[in-house]
């Protein structure tokens, strides 16, 4: 029975995992290690901040009909004091667009979402024009899009009403960094901080995103987690487009409103992307060379836009197939490792939360099973891809 866990990494997984731990069993002593209380480097505030049900695999899709319960009901859920925390979501839902060539996986997508009751539409061309009148459909074959479910919210807000609410049911947060863990067998012992403390656990569980690597390697575990940078461009643009949705185009540039703006982005070429770069850079080349020219393509009216600010953040990807691995390693005991989440972690994030919490209180899941994502699919090289990774 784990009377003691500390977690390393206080982003929205960290944070995630502390409440539901908590809330599910006050008995059990939760500390939060983050190096980082502002979060400035943190994907989940450096994020686009959306939720979609329109994945390829089942399990994201639950995992996604869970958070998006869990985000409309937060209010009540998150309340401490009396304060309801408020995150401003918009359920204005994802347009996945497809030409000729993407139009069978798309169906294939949309198939599966309805299977698993996601409201999800698909919609041919002149349903898209209907709907959509400021879109260039020339060269689109069809689009799926989200009724209801999906859209976007304030993820920097999710992470601290989380935080705060772990706090409020007693959990610990530090503010250090994690420098070493102390191991006795196939056993940690305890996590040692910067601040000269050593935290001694029953169970320690791994959140440290982009950086979930490093202190998986201070158990000589290889986790093929790499930190992977995307930048996103916040712009303004005189277009009125009614009922704006988050689009994704067949090319992967993606946009969506915020507020009277709108922010973009999409993910460099493969062979362009290397680990580890600069977060305080922007990557404007992909903007002028990629990004601005499909929006404008796509939607005639973006041909003036301007660029507002802009900013970069770290994937935490999963190399093997995009896909978050969580649980237990094999080789020791009392590891929960939650990390390589590939661009939809905030999302999967109360998911994940409940899950973990009741791996480590009951040692199985008793809600969603997770046990597809643990690291036997990584040992032996099995990938479960995810097809629609933004
Ligand atoms: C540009 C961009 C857009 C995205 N868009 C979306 C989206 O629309 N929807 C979605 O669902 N997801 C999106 N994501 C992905 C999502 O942000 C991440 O999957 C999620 O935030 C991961 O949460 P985390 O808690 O694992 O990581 P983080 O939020 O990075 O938290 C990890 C924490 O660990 C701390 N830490 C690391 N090492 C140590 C150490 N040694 N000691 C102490 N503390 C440590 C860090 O300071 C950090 O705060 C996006 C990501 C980016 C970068």
């Amino acid at each position: 029975m784990a009377s003691k866990v500390v977690i390393v990494g206080g982003g929205v997984i960290g944070s995630s995992v502390a409440y539901f731990l908590r809330a599910t069993d006050p008995s059990v002593e939760v500390t939060v290690i983050e190096r980082d209380p502002t979060y400035a480097r943190s994907s989940s505030a450096l994020s686009a901040a959306s939720i979609r049900q329109q994945f390829s695999t089942p399990l994201s899709v639950r995992m996604s009909l869970y958070g998006i319960e869990f985000l409309r009901s937060i209010g009540g859920r998150l309340e401490v004091d009396g304060e309801r925390p408020s995150i401003d979501l918009h359920e204005g839902g994802y347009l996945f667009l497809a030409t000729a060539r993407g139009e069978a996986t798309l169906r294939e997508n949309h198939a599966l979402q309805r299977e698993l009751s996601a409201d999800i539409s698909l919609l041919d061309t002149p349903q898209l024009r209907s709907r959509f009148p400021w879109l260039n459909t020339e060269d689109l074959a069809a689009g799926a899009f989200g009724e209801s479910g999906e859209g976007w919210f304030d993820g920097y807000g999710l992470v601290t009403a989380l935080r705060r609410k772990a706090r409020a049911l007693g959990a610990r947060y530090v503010a250090s960094d994690v420098i070493g863990l102390e191991c006795s067998g196939r056993h940690v012992t305890g996590v040692r901080a910067s601040n000269g403390e050593t935290y001694a656990c029953d169970v320690v569980v791994n959140a440290a995103g982009a950086w979930s690597r490093s202190i998986a390697a201070m158990l000589g575990i290889d986790l093929p987690v790499y930190a992977r940078r995307r930048s996103i461009f916040n712009v303004s643009s005189p277009a009125r487009l009614d009922a704006c949705p988050l689009l994704i185009d067949p090319s992967g540039v993606y946009f969506r409103p915020e507020g009277r703006t709108w922010i973009c982005g999409t993910s460099p070429a493969a062979d362009n992307d290397p680990d580890d770069l600069p977060l305080d850079e922007v990557d404007h080349a992909l903007f002028d060379d990629v990004i601005w020219p499909t929006l404008a393509h796509r939607v005639p009216q973006f041909e003036a836009l301007r660029v507002e600010r802009s900013w970069s953040g770290y994937y935490e990807y999963n190399v093997l197939d995009h896909n978050a691995i969580i649980g237990y390693h094999p080789d020791i005991d009392n590891c929960v490792f939650a990390n390589g989440f590939s661009g939809h972690g905030l999302q999967q994030g109360p998911a994940t939360g409940r899950g973990v919490s009741e791996l480590i209180l009951d040692g199985k899941y008793s809600t969603l099973d997770l046990s597809s994502l643990n690291w036997a699919r990584v040992l032996e090289g099995r990938p479960i891809v995810e097809k629609n990774v933004v």
